[in-house]
């Protein structure tokens, strides 16, 4: 539960171009999610007496106050099946940090993990930052509980990145036929999110950072974003900086080899390759988070924040 006084509202609002504008949702144009605006009042108590009552006064109406937010939320494309793929905003300062859950579709907890930062970090935001959520990128997979998306892809290797390649690897060495899409960016979802990305990066005095959560790895894994040079990879610094501070604020462990098979397309290499540092964090377990667990993630990123 967050803050009494900040009430998440998902408005459906279309896309939008002007990201600079920060707009004022006022409750009656939004619909809630999950929480009841309507506080539950305490029942009349009954009181007996045997006195003549006294005449009613008439009830004063106190004044209507519409609570205004500036939370909001907006589209910035839809799955292959559709589905608006959504993110919600918080904070209005230069420092940009994006964090996305269920590129994979079937890691359901991490898009719970992301809906619950948003009601926790409501009025939490230091001044000097602004903070977008993505809950489910791969939105089909998220309702479908499938891994890939609708066509078959892995989300995070359909990335157009100098190691991309059609059949990708995933875990301990699972192989996907194809898995990697047709060509890069072939399918809407990256295509929707990479453009907002660069159109984001475009409009910010310093670049977006990224967190991509993944679930599971035991112990948490922080793995930094990565270039890719004619003879392997290298880590991206300004992303090895990042994660070494979110691996200390969160407890997770900082690594910059995946061990088990070869990746290509991922997110966090084109990330670095376009200037920005991208995490892939693994979180410690495929459950929901509880609310001391949600908390931990919440303070590292508030944390990981310049202030
Ligand atoms: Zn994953």
């Amino acid at each position: 539960m967050g803050h009494p006084f900040f009430i998440l509202y998902r408005c459906a609002l279309g896309a939008l171009g002007g990201l600079k504008v920060v707009i004022l949702i006022a409750l009656s144009a939004c619909l809630p999610v999950g929480i009841d605006p309507t506080p539950t009042l305490p029942p009349t108590a009954t009181i007996a007496s045997t006195s003549t009552p006294s005449p009613v006064p008439s009830p004063t109406l106190t004044p209507s106050i519409t609570p205004i937010l500036e939370i909001e939320t907006f589209v910035i494309g839809y799955s292959v099946q559709g589905r608006p793929i959504t993110v919600t905003w918080l904070g209005t300062g230069e420092e940009t940090l994006v964090i996305i859950g269920a590129i994979h579709g079937f890691e359901g907890n991490t898009a719970r993990l992301v809906e619950a930062l948003i009601q926790g970090l409501a009025g939490q935001v230091p001044a000097s930052a602004r903070i977008y959520f993505l809950p489910a990128l791969n939105a089909d997979g998220y309702a479908n509980g499938t891994r890939l998306n609708a066509n078959g892809v892995d989300l995070n290797r359909n990335w157009d990145t100098p190691n991309w390649s059609r059949d990708t690897c995933y875990g301990e060495g699972n192989l996907v036929t194809g898995g990697g899409g047709a060509y890069p960016f072939s399918e809407p979802e990256t295509a929707a999110f990479s453009a907002w990305l660069l159109d984001l990066k475009g409009q910010s005095s310093t670049p977006p950072r990224v967190i991509s959560y993944h679930a599971y790895h035991a112990g948490g894994l922080v793995l930094p974003g990565y270039l890719t040079t004619p003879t392997g990879t290298v880590t991206h610094a300004p992303a090895a900086e990042f994660g070494l501070q979110f691996a200390s604020a969160s407890g997770y462990v900082y690594s910059e080899t995946w061990p088990y098979c070869p990746m290509t397309g991922e997110l966090s290499n084109w990330c670095a390759e376009n200037g920005m540092a991208c995490l892939l964090v693994e979180l410690h377990t495929d459950l929901d988070l509880s609310m001391e667990e949600i908390a931990v993630q919440q303070a590292a990123i508030l944390d990981i924040l310049h202030k």
